[in-house]
C-alpha cells in the first residue's frame, strides 16, 4: 500500500533523550524571561478557548508588519517554521518539479521534497570549508520551482552573501527561501529582508523557536510580496495557530526587548564556546571546528559517535550527532546553552576527547 516514493521517508525523531543538560536542538536554554510567563497567565484566563482561534493570526501578523514596515499581506504565520516550508513546499515545488538545496543542510527540505515527490537537487558544500558552491547552485537554480538556502546555515553555521543570494532570485524563474531561523544571532545586516522590495520571488523565513525562546508554542512567520503571501494562505492548514500561541506570539512581539540580554548572552558565550573547543585540536589533529553565525557550532572530533554516546550516557549531555550524513564525517553539532552548561560541556569533551583520540 505504500507509495514508492514514500519508502524511504523516515519520522523525523531527533532522539531526544531525558538528560541534565540538553544542547542537542538549539533551543534557547535561557528559557522564556518571568515577565512574558506571568503575563501569560494572566492572559489565559480571558482567552475563549470555547472559540476558534483567528484563522489568519491577524493581531500577531499586524504586529510582526509593524516591527518590519511592512504591511499585513506581506506576513503570514504558522505552526512554526517547519508548517510554512510545508505549505511553500505545496505551494511553489510538488511532484516533478525541481527542488535545489546546499547541502548539508536542515533535513526538513529534503523530508519535504521526497515527500511531495520532487525532483530533488542536492549541490554539495565544500566539505572543508562549508561554503556554498555558488557556481552549482546558479546552475542549478535556473530550472528550479523552489531554491531554499539556510542562512545562518544548520548545522554548518555559516551565513550566505547578500550577492549570491541577488543571483540566484535573478537567475531563478521560481521562489528563493531564505531560511533565517538563526539571523537574531548573526550581526544587524545579516538579515535578506533588504531584498524584498526589489525581488518578487524572495521569501524570508523566521521562527520564534530559536531566540524567542518558543520551541514548545510553535510559531514562525514568513515575510514576502502580497502574491507568495496569498498562494501560501490558500494551501495552510485552517486552525495550525491555537488561540494559546497567538497570545503567545503577541506577548513576545510586544515584549521583544526583553530577550536581547539573552540574545547577547548567547552571542558571546558561542565565541567562549568555539575557544574552548578549538583547544581540543591539541589532542588530536582530527578536531576541527567551523565559525558559526547561530547558537551551535559544528565541531569534527576522533570517534565522534562514541564520544555523543559517552556525553549522554556519562555527563548527561545530550548534543546533535551528524556523523552520519555526507560532508559531516566525525561531526557533532552543539548548541550553545547557558554559562553553567558551556562549562560542563567544554570539561566533559576535554577529559574525552583525551581519552578518545
Ligand atoms: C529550527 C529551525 C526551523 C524552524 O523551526 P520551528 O520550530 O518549526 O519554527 C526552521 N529552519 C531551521 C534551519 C531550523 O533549524
Amino acid at each position: 500500500m505504500m507509495p514508492a516514493h514514500l519508502h524511504e521517508l523516515e519520522p523525523y525523531d531527533p532522539k531526544f533523550s531525558p538528560c541534565e543538560i540538553n544542547l542537542s536542538a538549539n533551543e534557547n536554554t535561557h528559557g522564556l524571561p518571568t515577565e512574558i510567563t506571568d503575563e501569560l497567565r494572566q492572559r489565559l484566563s480571558s482567552l475563549e478557548l470555547n472559540r476558534y482561534p483567528d484563522p489568519l493570526a491577524t493581531q500577531v501578523r499586524e504586529r510582526i508588519a509593524r516591527l518590519y514596515n511592512l504591511t499585513c499581506d506581506n506576513v503570514l504565520a504558522g505552526n512554526g517554521g517547519d508548517e510554512l516550508l510545508f505549505d511553500l513546499f505545496l505551494a511553489f515545488a510538488g511532484a516533478g518539479r525541481r527542488v535545489v538545496l546546499s547541502t548539508p543542510t536542515f533535513s526538513i527540505y529534503k523530508m519535504y521534497a521526497t515527500m511531495l515527490n520532487c525532483e530533488l537537487i542536492e549541490v554539495a558544500r565544500d566539505p572543508e570549508t562549508q561554503k556554498s558552491n555558488v557556481a552549482g547552485l546558479l546552475e542549478a537554480a535556473q530550472e528550479a520551482s523552489l531554491v531554499v538556502v539556510c542562512s545562518p546555515n544548520n548545522p554548518t553555521g555559516e551565513l550566505i552573501a547578500h550577492e549570491t543570494v541577488e543571483e540566484l532570485l535573478d537567475v531563478c524563474s521560481g521562489i528563493v527561501v531564505v531560511d533565517e531561523a538563526y539571523v537574531e544571532f548573526s550581526h544587524p545586516n545579516a538579515s535578506m529582508l533588504p531584498l524584498l522590495s526589489k525581488h518578487e520571488n524572495l521569501v524570508v523565513l523566521r521562527t520564534f523557536s530559536k531566540a524567542y525562546a518558543l520551541a514548545g508554542a510553535r510559531c514562525g512567520y514568513v515575510l514576502s510580496n502580497t502574491g507568495v503571501i496569498a498562494a501560501l494562505a490558500s494551501v495552510r492548514q485552517t486552525y495550525s495557530l491555537d488561540s494559546v500561541t497567538q497570545a503567545l506570539a503577541q506577548l513576545v512581539l510586544d515584549r521583544h526587548e526583553l530577550f536581547a540580554s539573552s540574545i547577547s548572552d548567547t552571542v558571546s558565550e558561542r565565541e567562549r564556546l568555539y575557544e574552548g573547543l578549538s583547544k581540543l585540536t591539541q589532542y588530536s589533529p582530527e578536531v576541527k571546528l567551523w565559525p558559526s553565525e547561530a547558537n551551535f557550532i559544528l565541531v569534527r572530533l576522533p570517534q565522534a559517535s562514541k564520544i555523543r554516546e559517552r556525553l549522554r550516557d556519562e555527563w548527561s549531555i545530550l548534543v546533535r550527532d551528524f556523523s552520519a550524513e555526507a560532508g559531516l564525517t566525525n561531526c557533532l553539532r552543539i548548541t550553545v546553552g547557558t554559562h553553567d552548561e558551556n562549562s560542563r560541556v567544554l570539561e566533559a569533551l576535554t577529559s574525552l576527547v583525551k581519552e578518545e583520540a
